[in-house]
């Protein structure tokens, strides 16, 4: 099956690089600010928005008047002015909000360049970009397939980052003929059927109670600049705990990402089918009390990596009723026992006496439901 696999790598230009990037990502934004007004005046007055190629006819003329534009990269002009044209036409098929001017002070910065005769390349340990030639590459691992974009960003905390969209053909993995049950926990991130569980991710926190302590600081920095009347922007104390707080959230991301990465993968090497709960009414229980942002975005992240990968794979996910009281019934005997408060960690059957730790009585029984289930359907 061909499939599109996207490669994140941090990247390390030179000065001048750096420079040109800026140049570019300015040179993005004013393209696709400049014919959003069009759009937008046009929509105003016909209901209508214009077309991709009738602005792209436009931005030659464009260059004319602003030579500058001439400097980068063309094709992210391009890239930019179909960007905007996409998220038109979404906005016209209801799927999202009218596309929004882009700001300068935007987090996150970012052009997209496309590849047209190997105009985007990995060379040894560097990545051959449009106008920016050779580019260092932190290369964490190979890049295989067809290339397709690249998508250069800037992070708030002044790092380099290149997405490689790919095209590869990847083949289904080996059968093993083994099922999981799993509980997304709230004491434990993952408990699975087959009785193992993995821990809440105790690095997450660890620097969620840093970040949290850093963050606190970034505020204070912000009231003295206030209070001696000096505007945000040129507040050097606040600006330097700014940067340090989008690195400790960097951090943390990458981790979570490589955790989730691995774990997913396991989970799809070694399972032909996987049990999961519906995750929304599990996010909707925990958002009173329990909620720690980091872990909720984790799960539905986890959910999705195992949805694409088994996809890939040639796996198949299950997702059993949103309404399955898998923590009530007894896994041995089937007995339903009633409601039980989220302190009772375990506990023991008045039917058939078998003993149970909580979640992993509830992931055997996602499991059993879930083959049921998968056998109906
Ligand atoms: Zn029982």
């Amino acid at each position: 099956m061909l499939v599109k696999k996207a490669y994140k790598f941090r990247i390390y230009p030179s000065k001048e690089q750096e420079t040109l990037i800026a140049k570019t990502i300015g040179c993005s934004r004013f393209v696709f600010n400049r014919f959003l007004g069009q759009w937008n005046d046009t929509y105003q007055e016909t209901g209508k928005g214009l077309t991709y190629s009738s602005c792209s006819s436009q931005l030659t003329q464009l260059k004319k008047e602003f030579v500058w534009l001439k400097e980068v990269d063309s094709i992210a002009l391009q890239s930019s002015l179909k960007n905007l044209a996409d998220s038109y036409t979404r906005f016209f098929k209801k799927q999202n909000k009218a596309p929004r001017f882009k700001s300068k002070k935007n987090q996150v910065q970012s052009y997209t360049t496309k590849e047209t005769n190997h105009n985007i390349a990995i060379v040894n340990s560097k990545i051959k970009l449009p106008k920016l030639g050779l580019v260092r590459l932190a290369k964490s691992r190979e890049v295989e397939g067809r290339i397709l974009n690249a998508t250069v960003r800037r992070n708030p905390s002044g790092k380099f980052f290149v997405s490689i969209l790919v095209e590869t053909d990847v083949q289904p993995l080996k059968k093993t003929d083994s099922s999981i049950g799993i509980d997304l926990g709230i004491t434990d991130f993952a408990v699975f059927s087959d009785g193992h569980k993995m821990d809440n991710h105790t690095f997450t926190a660890k620097m969620e109670k840093k970040l949290r302590r850093e963050q606190r600081k970034l505020s204070r920095r912000a009231l003295q600049a206030k209070n001696k009347g000096i505007h945000l922007f040129d507040a050097q104390n606040y600006q330097k705990q700014k940067r340090k707080v989008a690195r400790l959230h960097e951090r943390v991301r990458n981790q979570r990402d490589d955790f989730l990465n691995k774990l997913s993968t396991d989970i799809i090497k070694n399972h032909d089918m996987i049990c999961l709960e519906d995750l929304n009414t599990k996010g909707m229980l925990r958002n009173h009390k329990l909620a720690k942002s980091i872990s909720d975005v984790s799960w539905s992240a986890f959910v999705s990596k195992l949805e694409y990968k088994a996809k890939w794979y040639g796996k198949t996910i299950v997702k059993i009723s949103r309404w399955f009281p898998s923590s009530q019934i007894c896994s041995e005997c089937g007995h339903q026992e009633g409601k039980k408060s989220l302190e009772i960690r375990d506990w023991t059957c008045s039917i058939c006496h078998k003993h149970h730790d909580r979640d992993i009585n509830a992931s055997q029984n996602i499991l059993a439901e879930g083959v049921r289930t998968f056998h109906m359907a």
